[in-house]
């Protein structure tokens, strides 16, 4: 049997049509399959690897540690030095009242965690969401999930979960002494990108300070400088009660992060004792990779170059079938008349070599999402081959 045999025979299936191509190496901005054929990936491992595939800094960080100790116990009970300085050098880089972190495996488990952080401290149960949002695939993230299709299978889910439209006003009202917390993505990925106005979010921001309502952003594809600051809410002028990460944090390894204020978070260690427990949350070897991925982005100039990079995308990706984008950073999703010409065109992307996708709440979007490290001429030259990949997808 060859691989792709097994992968269809063993392989637990997500949907009936994967992309299915067998990668044997990644290197910056570039996936190589079986064959030899070279990809640039334009969505980052959806947003994971912002500083690009196999960085040698961060292959030495989990060779390195690999080699001191990879599992030793539990979460939480050693002291663990690549849990402790990453965490250190996360919190240098987050206001002063986000100063403790608690390190998942990924960033469903990151949502988890924080809603039973927040129904712990508050005493209260009642959460709102919003549609199109998306937290991950856990039953406590899925009864947060803002699309019905995607939930009501899974049903029963959490109650006392209320969804309002982002962006709406309706919502400020539902923000009542009964909640226990506010969840939403800083901007939403899933949905296409759609970025929240500034005195909406404010205004959540307040009604949770006046009600004691913690506000929980979901940062775990909008941060690591994919919006064009390190974190997205700065952007906003707010910050979360809880912030939760992912996706890039563990720098191509699996890690997420709920992170608060210490006094909060101790809530978890008492009544019950060891309230949120985890077996290999903030694995070391993910540590090392993470914080060695976070000094390449701190250290190079990825982050100030976003914007621009971002007008370039818009500059150059103009066609008569492309009949919107909506951007953030260098992140972007184009609007196609169909589901079905949407699938044709980032079919004729793949087979051109540029790896894409749609977004799962927008069937008519395609993503671009590249690695931060990526140059403006090879975003053109990206850009030339999404254009020449719509012409081929209409004819
Ligand atoms: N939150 C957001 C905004 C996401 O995009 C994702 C994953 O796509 C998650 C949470 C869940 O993360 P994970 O797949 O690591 O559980």
């Amino acid at each position: 049997m060859n691989n792709r045999q097994l992968f269809l025979q063993h392989i637990a299936q997500t949907s009936p049509a994967p992309i299915g191509i067998e990668m044997v190496k990644a290197q910056g901005i570039h996936l190589f399959d079986a064959a030899g054929k070279k990809y640039v990936d334009m969505i980052s491992g959806f947003s994971v690897c912002n500083i690009g595939h196999s960085h040698p800094k961060v292959i030495k960080a989990v060779q390195d540690q690999a080699a001191e100790y990879m599992h030793l116990i539990v979460y939480g009970e050693f002291i663990e030095s690549p849990q402790t300085t990453y965490a250190k050098l996360l919190t240098d880089h987050l206001p002063a009242s986000l100063n403790c972190v608690y390190f998942t495996n990924s960033g469903a488990e990151a949502t988890e965690g924080a809603m039973k952080l927040a129904k712990r401290v508050t005493g209260r149960s009642k959460i709102i969401a919003f549609n199109k949002g998306y937290h991950g695939s856990t039953q406590g993230a899925l009864s947060v999930m803002g699309d019905e299709y995607w939930r009501n299978a899974f049903r029963p889910l959490l109650p006392d979960v209320h969804h309002y439209d982002y962006n709406s006003w309706d919502v400020i009202d539902a923000i009542d002494a009964q909640t226990a917390c506010v969840i939403l993505e800083t901007v939403q990925a899933e949905s296409g990108i759609i970025a929240p106005d500034k005195t909406w979010i404010q205004a959540i921001r307040k009604k949770c300070d006046d009600n004691c309502v913690l506000f929980i952003l979901d940062e775990i594809q909008a941060g690591f400088g994919r919006t064009g600051s390190l974190w997205a809410f700065e952007q906003f002028d707010i910050v979360p009660d809880i912030l939760l990460l992912g996706k890039a944090l563990g720098g191509g390894m699996p890690l997420g992060a709920f992170i608060a204020n210490q006094k909060m978070m101790n809530t978890l260690t008492y009544d019950p004792v060891l309230g949120h427990i985890t077996t290999f949350g903030g694995h070391p070897v993910s540590c090392a990779a993470g914080k060695a991925a976070l000094e390449v982005l701190l250290e190079g100039k990825f982050i100030e170059e976003v914007k621009r990079k971002e007008k370039i995308l818009q500059q150059n990706l103009v066609h008569p079938a492309i009949l919107s984008y909506r951007s953030f950073g260098l992140w972007m999703s184009l609007q196609f008349a169909t589901d079905e010409l949407t699938r044709a065109i980032i079919h004729r992307c793949i087979n051109n070599g540029l790896i894409t996708d749609w977004f799962l709440f927008a069937g008519n979007r395609m993503r671009i999402a590249p690695p931060l490290i990526i140059t403006d001429e090879q975003l053109i030259e990206m850009c030339k081959v999404i254009i020449q990949s719509i012409d081929e997808a209409e004819r």
